[in-house]
């Protein structure tokens, strides 16, 4: 989640940096509303969009200050329908005939747990495609468990966390009111506990939280995860990436750190992989929502 609603110039700037990687279909593209990409993820390899939300604007629960899509216009903890399931069923139903995907991924314009039809979409797209299912989520809502009960309806769920107290937690993902540390940290654990769903724990590194690597790495572990994602905001935001070198010896900690503790947890870093080459199905709404997720 972290592919918003960006003024134009910004979507230039989302746009350019994607050149590489996506190619648009040489067919004329339909009007897709709901899925976007497939986008070339370092975690997901192609990866299918679908964004539950598509709202004008990012609507999330947090506000995190590397946020590549700007503020939060709209934080809220409401769990809601923002969008028909029928709607991206019926958008599901007519994809490309060639269309290859090795995920199909709820994200998009904020954070998908806050649709409340987040279940209902995965039992009726698994009905109908071959494709694994990922969700990316901030994990802000997970001791909810409703909220529980429908990740665990996937294939592999990518929770975000790059804090280590109430105090961080309000200083980097800037929350809604009444969200807290210790019940989003607690909801991670209790999931990893009651589901058997492949669970990575993602962490954004930069600037306001390099020196607590040690901290999160006691945290991350203690989840039991099955893998764990170290990555650092690439694409233009606010504030500036750490390098190869930084993120290389913050995995190399985590690396050593799991192996004393038996942990069979893959680490992975966002500097590792290189990027698939993907056809679009549509540009224009690829383009308003790709950006880098949790
Ligand atoms: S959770 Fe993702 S979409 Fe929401 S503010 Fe943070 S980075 Fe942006």
């Amino acid at each position: 989640m972290f592919l918003l609603h960006a003024p134009q110039s910004r979507l230039n700037v989302i746009a350019k940096s994607h050149k590489v990687a996506m190619k648009q279909s040489p067919k004329k593209e339909k009007n897709f509303k709901y899925i976007y990409g497939p986008v070339s993820s370092w975690r997901l390899g192609s990866s299918l969009g679908v964004d539950l939300l598509s709202q004008d604007e990012k609507v999330c629960s947090l506000d995190c200050v590397y946020c590549q899509l700007g503020n939060t216009p709209v934080k809220t903890k409401e769990r809601k329908v923002y969008t028909p399931t029928k709607k991206v069923i019926e958008e599901i139903k007519v994809l490309p005939a060639d269309l290859r995907a090795d995920y199909i991924t709820f994200s998009g314009m904020g954070e998908p747990t806050l649709a409340a039809n987040l279940g209902d979409t995965i039992k009726e797209i698994k009905a109908l495609r071959k494709e694994k299912i990922a969700v990316i989520t901030n994990s802000s809502l997970i001791w909810d468990k409703s909220v529980r009960d429908d990740l665990a309806l996937a294939d592999l769920v990518m929770a975000k966390l790059d804090t280590w107290s109430q105090k961080s937690f309000e200083k980097i993902n800037r929350p809604a009111e009444g969200l807290w540390f210790k019940d989003v940290y607690g909801g991670i654990k209790a999931f990893k506990r009651e589901y058997n769903t492949k669970l990575a724990i993602q962490i954004m590194f930069f600037g306001m939280n390099r020196d607590e690597f040690k901290k999160l790495a006691g945290l991350a572990f203690d989840i039991d995860p099955d893998e764990i994602e170290i990555n650092t905001p690439l694409r233009p935001c606010g504030v500036k990436p750490l390098s190869k070198k930084e993120i290389a010896g913050i995995k190399a900690y985590f690396e050593e750190f799991g192996e004393k503790a038996g942990s069979k947890a893959g680490i992975v870093s966002v500097y590792d992989k290189g990027r698939k080459k993907v056809k679009v199905i549509s540009k224009k709404g690829t383009v308003k929502r790709r950006g880098k997720p949790h």
